[in-house]
């Protein structure tokens, strides 16, 4: 079926050397190896691989979003392929998370040119801009702006000092209405491919080298606000409090409930801050930040509203006001079954061994899934730790995954688009 594979060599050194000199340019007081997109060195970090990008032989630019393309000319269909991920980190976050498949990106071009095999599509490797979550709950900033879902609304977004979102972008010299009008023209794109780590324990419990990614988790993130009354923690009787900290907590164990007993969900309470935060004050204001996960839409809105729901209780119960503010929900988003599928040919081919799964964590590849058939494939990590200095991936199980995505570049680029292209995966 599948025509027979190129010999490409993929050097896990060089993948190594670039993997440890991204690792070196970090924000020095903090834990980890934090490279935050709105911090002070990952505008240095995405300097040095757009040199890389040059030296691998592409035509680099800067969208208005900050995201960096370097592309390598095909052979003259004038049709395109796009690979990448991003090398921004949460704080105290890993050295792998993104950056194996921005590294493997340019090691898939350095092979495919070293072995002289040329695609007919242009091939443009993408470092999406800020992908990780900021403070001011938004992610994937650089990959939201291409395809157009960027918003007036979310560079308004505040932070708790109330800042908005465009005054810290500006801070990094991105300009916020360039952001806006960076949508990108996805005419003649047949596909785009983002190699990354898994993040969780599948592949290293089922022995996989290779994940395929079916779909991409729905997000549903919500800020809960609870307003009481403060009081004298010794004379204020039980009975009369208003206690805004106990509402809160409360709801922090329904977000736990509510998704137990969802399949594959998850739901997560992250920040929870207390006012005034004093051990001898009843609190009289509790605001806290979580989310709900999950492969169904359907589930997360009813988790929305069962939530929505345990917080007024919780609130009716002590007298304290209770408001639910939910962030639009980020659909579930599932992969090119065309794409899923050559993939799972070329690592097949390969003789990787590889499971099919869907990703809990949220990606660039689920924003791009709206505009163009998109494919992942995920490499396992070590105790399926990742977004903490624990995260881990071997460099052979890195360089299998570099190998299944420059493979998948020359695959896809010798294959007409199927009819079923935006199927559903198979
Ligand atoms: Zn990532």
């Amino acid at each position: 079926m599948s025509p027979a594979l190129p010999s490409l060599t993929v050097e896990a050194d060089r993948v190594h050397g670039e993997l440890e000199a991204l690792a070196a340019l970090v924000e020095p007081d903090l834990p980890g190896w934090t490279r935050t997109a709105l911090g002070p060195v990952d505008r240095q970090a995405r300097e040095l691989v757009r040199r890389w990008m040059r030296d691998a032989g592409l035509e680099t630019h800067v969208d208005g979003a900050g995201n960096i393309f370097g592309r390598l000319r095909g052979t003259g269909s004038g049709r395109t392929l796009m690979v990448g991920s991003h090398t921004d980190t949460v704080v105290g976050g890993g050295r792998f998370d993104g950056i194996v498949g921005v590294v493997g990106a340019l090691e898939a071009v350095r092979a495919l040119r070293e072995a002289d095999v040329r695609l007919e599509h242009d091939l443009v490797v993408v470092d999406f801009f800020h992908e990780e979550p900021n403070e001011f709950g938004l992610s994937c900033v650089g990959s939201r702006a291409m395809v157009g879902e960027l918003t007036q609304a979310h560079l308004e977004l505040r932070d708790e000092q109330g800042r908005t979102l465009a005054d810290a972008l500006a801070t990094v010299d991105v300009d916020p209405s360039a952001l806006l009008a960076a949508r990108h023209d996805f005419t003649g794109v047949d596909a785009f491919v983002e190699l990354h780590i898994e993040q969780g324990p599948y592949l290293e419990e089922h022995g996989s080298q290779i994940g395929l990614v079916e779909s991409i988790t729905g997000i549903s993130r919500f800020r809960a606000l609870f307003s009481g009354q403060a009081d004298h923690a010794g004379t204020a009787p039980m009975d009369r409090r208003r206690d805004a900290g106990c509402a809160a907590a409360g709801t922090v164990l329904a977000v736990e409930r509510i998704a137990g007993e969802g399949m594959q969900s998850r739901g997560t309470s992250g920040q929870l801050t207390f006012t005034p935060a004093a051990v001898n004050v009843v609190t009289e204001r509790a605001e806290f930040r979580g989310e709900f996960r999950g492969p169904e839409a359907e589930w997360l809105r009813s988790a929305q509203d069962a939530l929505t729901s345990a917080a007024q209780d919780e609130g009716a119960r002590r007298d304290v006001d209770v408001e639910v503010e939910w962030l639009p929900l980020q659909e579930p988003m599932p992969m090119s079954g065309g794409v899923v599928s050559v993939l799972g040919d070329v690592v097949d081919g390969l003789g990787l061994s590889s499971t099919r799964l869907f990703s809990g964590a949220e990606h660039d590849a689920a924003l791009m899934a709206r505009a163009v058939p998109t494919g992942m494939l995920f490499v396992p990590s070590r105790d399926g730790r990742s977004h903490c200095p624990e995260e881990w991936t071997d460099l052979p199980d890195v360089a299998a995954g570099v190998t299944a995505l420059t493979h998948s570049l020359v695959a896809l680029d010798r294959r007409d688009p199927p009819p079923d292209w935006d199927g559903a995966p198979g």
